[in-house]
């Protein structure tokens, strides 16, 4: 027996690579194949992504199923993010989330129509108990959609653990099927500090890569010495389309040592922001392509593996190193990238001095940075590293730095307006100038007395905007005065330039009515099967108010019997 033993540790290794997740317990909440427009934990704006996104042949309306038995244990329904979601916590400690409906299951509607009645709002979040809405296994509990933050009809889908942290649904033997490798975009070359040199640069560099027949590829060879990383941009796509997806694991290895490996099997939500950081945050603002560091500078993200030197590369003179990188899918399809590096003193520049201002931020410290009419307060943590901002003031007009920098929290702008007559103040707000135009963009303000104050987690240019314009209201689908007998839906139309749109309230003969609002095609809907009109006669009032506080009053008769 004794002999047995080491065989049965190498046996275990690979079992453990497979994992220990129930295989069999969760079914397709689809009754279609599953095709994905998204995996786990892909790189998303400020996130990762924390399910799947399964294709719903273009359309809505599909039935989505529970995958197992168990209970709903929450309902939110909001404007923006996940749209109409619903949780189904089940016995194994695991819940499962779908997201973007279009609407519930008929028990689970009324479920939700009865307190949306009752708070009289459409964005809700109910925590039924667990004998409220059972469900079964395989039964239906809702109907796929676009509903919310969502660019198509699709259903996302997660599985959380008891933590409530999304875990990789592959995990669980839900297959979708994959036989093509990743693709690797583009590679870069970092020199990590004033002593790093590559091809006798302190600039980070992009590195031309040649495609092999077997889908691998060699990059070309550097000269490098001193701390050196590298940056990696790649996708995956699985078999039956076309979209581009994220990878499951990436590996790197200096002469056959494993020195960095990411592995997107769970995550936490409350991580999820140091995205920022693990990507070359300024290159993403730049030139919108997401480079991941394989390497760990200052970042907790538990998804990165420690392991030797943190992906860091030494690079002595004199010396010749293999650098490999193994990019995989779920599926364990892998594409390996192979460079040199010969190591060799810098011999041309001198190194860069760095760009220094006035402001001098220390990550680990409280920052204000004050003009005479605006105030900025960076709270300790904000940013990963030390750095020199840029912080100049004209008139209403604040530049704070350019939006490179990688921050993990919101920091605060606050505008002193008591130059300002009352009038004007009511219509102020902040707002973020964006792109060559420097078109104005609202962002949440807060006004106490003659102080407005916005919090948000971008540096760039700020600046005080007055909107005075109020929003629009129209019919959509019917016309003032007219019969709706035979109609479903009552459709209104409403927008709002500038600050855009904070709330709405709709009632027919003076009693709400639930209007359902997409804001990507800024309607609102009624759906008549509510029967909460039941008068022959209607008079429809709907009152929209921007986010300074302008408001529009709508009002039309229709009539129905
Ligand atoms: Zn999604």
């Amino acid at each position: 027996m004794r002999f047995l033993l080491p065989l049965l540790l190498v046996f275990s290794l690979f079992a453990s690579a497979q994992n220990n997740y129930p295989q069999d317990y969760f079914s397709n909440p689809l009754e279609i194949p599953l095709i994905l427009s998204g995996t786990f934990a892909e790189l998303r704006s400020n996130h990762f992504h924390s399910g799947l996104d399964i294709k719903t042949q273009q359309r809505t309306g599909l039935n989505v199923k529970a995958v197992a038995s168990g209970f709903v244990s929450r309902i939110k329904v909001s404007h923006y993010g996940y749209g109409k979601a619903l949780y189904i916590t089940h016995p194994n400690g695991y819940t499962s989330v779908y997201a973007h409906l279009q609407k519930f299951a008929p028990e689970i509607e009324a479920y939700v129509k009865k307190h949306q009645y009752e708070q009289e709002g459409y964005e809700i979040e109910l925590f039924p108990h667990a004998d409220e809405l059972p469900v079964e296994k395989d039964s239906l509990v809702a109907y796929s959609g676009n509903s919310g933050g969502s660019g198509g009809p699709h259903l996302h889908f997660e599985i959380r653990d008891k933590d409530e942290r999304p875990m990789n649904p592959m995990l669980f033997g839900i297959d979708v099927k994959d036989t093509t490798v990743p693709v690797v975009k583009s590679l870069y070359v970092f020199p990590l500090d004033e002593n790093a040199f590559v091809n006798n640069s302190q600039s980070k560099q992009k590195l031309r890569l040649t495609a092999l027949n077997n889908g691998d590829y060699v990059a070309e060879s550097i000269q490098a010495v001193g701390k050196i990383g590298f940056g990696i941009s790649t996708i995956d796509r699985q078999d039956l389309a076309a979209n581009s997806n994220g990878v499951y694991n990436i590996q790197t290895f200096v002469n056959g040592s494993r020195n960095f490996e990411l592995d997107f099997q769970c995550f936490s939500f409350d991580e999820t922001k140091h995205i920022n950081q693990l990507i070359d945050y300024e290159h993403f603002s730049k030139n919108k392509e997401r480079l991941q560091k394989l390497f760990k500078k200052n970042n907790p993200l538990s998804i990165l593996k420690s392991t030797l030197n943190d992906g860091v590369l030494s690079i002595q003179d004199s010396t010749n190193s293999v650098y490999k990188i193994r990019v995989a899918d779920y599926k364990n399809n892998e594409s390996w990238v192979t460079l040199q590096i010969k190591g060799s003193k810098n011999s041309m520049s001198a190194p860069q001095p760095t760009k220094t201002t006035p402001y001098f931020i220390k990550a680990n410290e409280t920052t204000n940075l004050k003009a005479v009419n605006v105030s900025v307060d960076f709270y300790k943590d904000t940013f990963y590293d030390d750095f020199y901002i840029d912080f100049e003031v004209k008139n209403d007009t604040l530049k704070l730095h350019e939006d490179v920098v990688a921050t993990m929290k919101d920091f605060t702008i606050s505008y002193d307006v008591s130059q300002y007559n009352s009038d004007d103040i009511d219509k102020l707000y902040i707002a973020r100038l964006i792109g060559y135009k420097q078109f104005p963009s609202y962002t949440y303000t807060k006004r106490q007395g003659n102080t407005l104050t916005a919090s948000t987690k971008k540096l760039g240019t700020y600046a005080l905007a007055m909107d005075t314009i109020k929003p629009t209201i129209t019919a959509s689908n019917f016309k003032n005065g007219q019969w709706l007998s035979k109609y479903r839906f009552l459709e209104v139309k409403i927008d709002d330039d500038e600050s855009g749109i904070s709330n709405y309230r709709a009632t027919v003969n003076g009693k709400w009515i639930l209007m359902e609002y997409d804001y990507k095609t800024k309607t609102l809907t009624y759906d008549f099967n509510d029967e909460v009109i039941t008068d022959t006669q209607n008079n429809l009032k709907v009152i929209v108010t921007d986010n300074v506080g302008n408001n529009s009053t709508f009002e039309a008769l229709f009539y129905r019997k």
